[in-house]
């Protein structure tokens, strides 16, 4: 084994051993599950150490909904639904946005790309399905400013963009208060800032980590974790210095700060979470699809059967859903967990939990 992988591990078995219970850490992140499955980590820890998979996943958080409402849109002729790929296999109440298989209907790589459909289709009211977390949000409102400056009026987002600190703070005060710490996301903190956990840290005492998403860096923050619980610290450290400030992306931040605003929205499994989701201000309102085109985003009930909302809690493991693996599987999804390549139930099933 690599040295310095021995010496990491040492300092963490060391940790664990005075700390002398099990504890649970939550990986926020979608792409850290992933990474830790796919490079081995989760073998690695000490007997004693749980990762519990959190709900970092930008499709897996989208709300039903959401997923429902687009659903309606994708029937209107009028309309061009432009969305990332992942979120078009995700199952509505009855069907996907992929087996509705209407023409009106396009994936895209990028908001360039949707805000291109709508250039190219004037005669179209354009939506971009806008999901995923500070990661992706600015992007969505460098779009919103292009489509300003060049007067483009067909181009409309259905606002599902979600707030990661709020979304802690929430797990904390009731979904799930047994998490111990967090190994907070690479991407978003690259936008938020390392600052932005002190919250976390403070009030409610649990160590916050920042990582990136090689093998060794993982490993760094998940021992520098179980250093703070041992020796009883609760604090923000980075592992990811190299692209994470303290203050975060600053112009990222005012990008977001001009066009939207925190609000009280629906996350799947998590309910609605104060200050949790953003939506567009209102001088912006000409861009969002929802008043444009008069409809009432739906409140829909999760698939029958399906734990997704307490997979994302980390309170449940996905094989503890009687779903998994039988009825839900890669080719057939019940829940977006096993949708995105991101999701924890899919992370689980391909790796088969090492
Ligand atoms: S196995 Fe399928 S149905 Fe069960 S929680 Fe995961 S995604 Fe939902």
């Amino acid at each position: 084994m690599n040295p310095s992988i021995e010496l990491i591990r040492n300092r963490l078995t060391d940790a664990v051993q005075k700390i002398g219970r099990s504890i649970q850490i939550m990986e926020v992140c979608g792409t850290h599950t992933v990474a830790l499955f796919r490079h081995g980590i989760r073998s690695l820890l000490p007997e004693g150490v749980r990762l519990l998979s959190g709900p970092g996943c930008p499709v897996c958080v989208t709300d039903q909904g959401t997923i429902d409402t687009l659903l309606e849109l994708a029937k209107r002729p009028d309309t061009l639904i432009t969305t990332y790929g992942d979120m078009i296999r995700v199952p509505g109440s009855r069907t996907s946005l992929e087996k509705l298989h209407r023409p009106n209907v396009r994936v895209v790589l990028s908001t360039d790309d949707a805000l291109d459909a709508a250039r190219k289709n004037p005669d179209k009211l354009v939506v971009f399905a806008a999901v995923g977390f500070e990661t992706t949000a600015p992007a969505t409102a460098v779009v919103l400013q292009q489509a300003l400056a060049e007067g483009i009026r067909n181009f409309t987002i259905l606002c599902a963009h979600k707030l990661v600190i709020p979304a802690m703070k929430a797990l904390l005060e009731g979904r799930n208060d047994k998490i111990d710490a967090f190994l907070c996301p690479g991407h978003v903190s690259v936008i938020i800032g390392s600052d932005a956990y002190r919250p976390i840290a403070e009030m409610y005492h649990r160590p916050c980590v920042v990582a990136g998403f090689e093998p060794m860096q993982m490993l760094e923050g998940i021992a520098r974790i179980c250093e703070q619980i041992s020796s009883g610290r609760a604090c923000v450290e980075s592992v990811y210095q190299a692209a994470v400030r303290p203050a975060g992306n600053e112009i990222a931040l005012k990008l977001l700060e001009e066009f939207f605003e925190p609000w009280d929205g629906p996350w799947r499994g998590l309910g609605r979470i104060p200050g949790g989701t953003l939506r567009l201000k209102k001088q912006y309102e000409q861009f969002d699809a929802a008043k444009r085109l008069d409809i009432t985003p739906l409140d829909s009930p999760e698939p029958a059967g399906c734990l997704c909302g307490r997979v994302l809690c980390g309170l449940v493991e996905p094989p503890s859903c009687p779903l998994f693996a039988k009825t839900c599987n890669p080719d057939h999804p019940v829940g977006p967990c096993m949708v995105s390549t991101e999701g924890a139930c899919s992370a689980w099933y391909k790796y088969r939990g090492r």
